[in-house]
């Protein structure tokens, strides 16, 4: 059985540190394994070509690269969100043998959902597996924004010293209203770690209602409605995945309802935001700041605006690679997660249901979109 593996480059780092796991050199732990029971092991980075470096957001998967050339007739795929091969609806026509897509780690919307139903090839994900990594990155995302940290030690290291250039935009999270859009996994968990905090509230927005005993736990109100729930938040942090409800769902008519003022995070998907009016809403202060991992592509491009993007007083950017759910203690969990699915898949075991996003035709999970 062909299994292809598509990871992203290391580098130094991945010989040096050999738990990171989801690197072409480290290979998620699985390239003796698997050889052991006689599959072909094909972990190789993925191509890309970007057009031109340095100032242009083109790029694409290169017609030769490996993955374009192994996916014709590997059964198995393995990709990493964060540094995703992206399997388009013209790639998976190629995939004539591909059966199932496992996603080291949990956001599987770099393959084409829609697609891979249509062709009955599973897609599973190792779910739960960084939502810890992802929830503690947004809470500290939340705080260097609100705080105004990201100026303060710039300006450390630049050598200066001007305490009221960066408290006269630095505030405490006790007292304001955060909201999560999405409180499954990740952003129930945010909920919690915000607790011991004292907002004045914490609410959120999701199709599907907490229990209502998780809800109470955290003390947490649901608004129906986005437009009156973004309005209610000093803080909103986007927790849900992309899928085609989501997608610009964060978009310049959205913004117009925001708090003046009030700071986004996003690690959930790039394209949740839109781009660009995420930047003209940072610039014109209607966003005190944005944070996150995620980029609408990946790699960012150099020039890509969320890279620079400041609010008036010069800060509010607390963008970073995407690496909040890819800390080395969720690495050996999500390899191992990925052992798992594929042990179950060689022996014709059932899969964990959490862990199924698309079955055989169908979607199993009710978190990408209302259908
Ligand atoms: P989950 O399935 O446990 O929860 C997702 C929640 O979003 C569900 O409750 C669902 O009902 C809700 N939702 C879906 N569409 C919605 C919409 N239109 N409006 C409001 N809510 C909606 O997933 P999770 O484990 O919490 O992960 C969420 C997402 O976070 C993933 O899909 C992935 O894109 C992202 N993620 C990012 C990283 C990272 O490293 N940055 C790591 C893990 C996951």
């Amino acid at each position: 059985m062909k299994v292809l593996a598509i990871l992203y480059d290391g580098g130094e780092a991945a010989v040096q540190e050999s738990r990171l796991l989801g690197t072409v050199e480290n290979k998620l732990g699985l390239k003796e394994w698997l050889e052991s029971q006689g599959h072909e092991f094909i972990g190789r980075s993925r191509i890309m070509l970007f057009k031109d470096q340095c100032s242009s957001t083109l790029y694409k998967e290169g017609p030769n690269s490996d993955f374009q050339k192994h996916i014709v007739d590997a059964e198995v795929l393995i990709t990493t969100p964060f540094h995703p091969g992206y399997l388009t609806r013209d790639l998976i026509a190629k995939a004539k043998n591909l059966k199932i897509c496992i996603t080291a780690g949990v956001g599987s919307d770099h393959i084409d959902l829609n697609a891979a139903v249509d062709r009955r090839i599973q897609v599973l994900e190792v779910s739960g597996s960084n939502v810890v990594s992802v929830a503690e990155h947004v809470v500290m995302s939340i705080l260097l924004l609100v705080r105004n940290f990201v100026p303060a030690h710039e300006m450390i290291e630049r050598g200066d010293w001007q305490v009221s250039d960066i408290a006269r935009n630095a505030f405490d999270l006790e007292g304001k209203v955060v909201g999560t859009i999405g409180a499954g996994r990740i952003g129930y968990r945010v909920l919690q770690r915000l607790v011991p905090f004292d907002c004045k509230e914490l609410i959120y927005y999701d199709y599907a209602p907490l229990p209502e005993a998780a809800a109470k736990a955290v003390n947490a109100r649901r608004v129906e409605d986005l437009k009156d729930f973004v309005s209610q938040c000093d803080v909103v942090t986007v927790n849900c995945p992309l899928h085609e409800g989501t997608r610009g769902l964060v978009n310049a008519e959205l913004l117009k309802h925001f708090k003046k003022g009030a700071w986004l995070v996003n690690t959930a998907r790039g394209a949740i935001c839109d781009k660009d009016a995420v930047a003209a809403a940072l610039a014109d202060g209607t966003l005190s700041g944005y944070s996150g991992d995620v980029w609408n592509v990946q790699p960012a491009p150099k020039d890509h605006i969320w890279r620079t993007m400041k609010n008036p007083l010069g800060g509010g950017n607390g963008m970073v690679p995407h690496y909040s759910g890819t800390t080395l203690d969720a690495q050996i969990r999500y390899a191992n997660g990925v052992k798992s699915i594929l042990d179950n898949y060689f022996k014709g075991k059932e899969q964990e249901a959490q862990n199924i996003i698309i079955g055989l035709g169908r979607y199993e999970t009710k978190a990408y979109g209302q259908r």
